[in-house]
């Protein structure tokens, strides 16, 4: 498989993913209508070139072929000759209901199209199109260009050839598949999203964000706490992540609480915008 893979949206993950491929030497093209979001990605994609270069990583040819190889668009109509699209919106059920219609109407018939959803069904993503054997999950982990492994969703219609090419791509960008189930918040965000929300939830009894990573880090030898980790995925995401699985379970666990609420209403998302449990200014 050698033809154009297509990224939607240009936010942390797309933006990560985006550059995969290109290092990866595919021709990308990125769909996102928000121009200060690709200003910021193609900030990142030079960035993440220019240590490459740095680091002595590959030919110089190589690194900035890279860079060329990605178009930037705000047209979903211009994917007629795609053969993979990743996409990577907001997690917002209505607006990838919306999308995955959008994308099986422009792409070509034999297209993939793959979600980088952290918690939505795939079933009712497959739904949305007229090919519901060629949709899956692809959940990367952020930063994208360093993660091992990606959890891979098979709906349970995808077909057999779909979960090969797909697991095929994420060879060719140097990550293993890990495949599961398709059920709200697969495997991973399952968990992860009730760890972030109890975690969050200990901060009202008085005790400070730095605490409760320190325990997961220092006594159970987790790379970083939960807290730092949602700080990471971004507090916006993880907000929507825990509304979907409330939504699509209907369990009472996955509510959000108070400390991450009044966060993502004072606009602190976390890394991205510099603070959110923790302070990065
Ligand atoms: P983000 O907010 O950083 O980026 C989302 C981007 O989607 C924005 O730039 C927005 O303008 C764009 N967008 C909105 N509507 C669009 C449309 N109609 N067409 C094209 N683009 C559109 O979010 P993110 O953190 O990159 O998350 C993207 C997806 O990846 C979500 O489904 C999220 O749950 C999932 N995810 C996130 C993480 C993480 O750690 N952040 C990890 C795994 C999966």
């Amino acid at each position: 498989m050698t033809g154009t893979v297509a990224v939607i949206g240009a936010g942390t993950m797309g933006a990560g993913i985006a550059q995969c491929l290109a290092q990866a030497g595919r021709d990308v093209i990125v769909v996102e209508p928000d121009p200060n979001a690709v200003a910021r990605a193609r900030k990142s994609l030079d960035e993440a070139v220019r240590l490459a270069l740095l680091l002595g990583r590959g030919d110089r040819r190589t690194a900035l072929e890279a860079a060329r190889r990605v178009r930037w668009t705000d047209r979903i109509d211009e994917l007629g000759e795609v053969d993979f699209v990743i996409e990577c919106a907001t997690e917002r059920i209505e607006l990838k209901e919306r999308l995955f219609a959008e994308l099986d109407r422009h792409c070509p018939p034999g297209a993939v199209l793959a979600s980088a959803t952290s918690a939505i069904p795939i079933a009712r993503l497959a739904a949305a199109t007229g090919r519901p054997e060629q949709v899956l999950g692809l959940h990367f982990m952020n930063p994208a260009p360093l993660t091992d492994a990606v959890e891979v969703v098979r709906g349970e219609q995808t077909s057999a050839h779909t979960l090969t090419r797909a697991t095929d791509l994420l060879t060719a960008l140097g990550k293993e598949s890990i495949v599961v189930g398709d059920r709200p918040g697969f495997v991973l965000n399952r968990l992860l999203m009730l760890t972030i929300a109890q975690a969050a939830a200990t901060l009202d009894t008085g005790t400070d964000a730095a605490t409760v990573d320190a325990l997961f880090e220092r006594c159970l030898g987790h790379k970083m706490g939960p807290l730092r980790t949602a700080d990471l995925i971004g507090l916006d995401n993880v907000a929507d992540t825990i509304d979907v699985l409330h939504r699509e379970t209907g369990e009472d666990h996955y509510r959000v609480p108070p400390a991450l609420a009044t966060l993502v209403a004072a606009g602190h998302f976390g890394r991205k915008t510099g603070q959110g449990f923790h302070d990065y200014r």
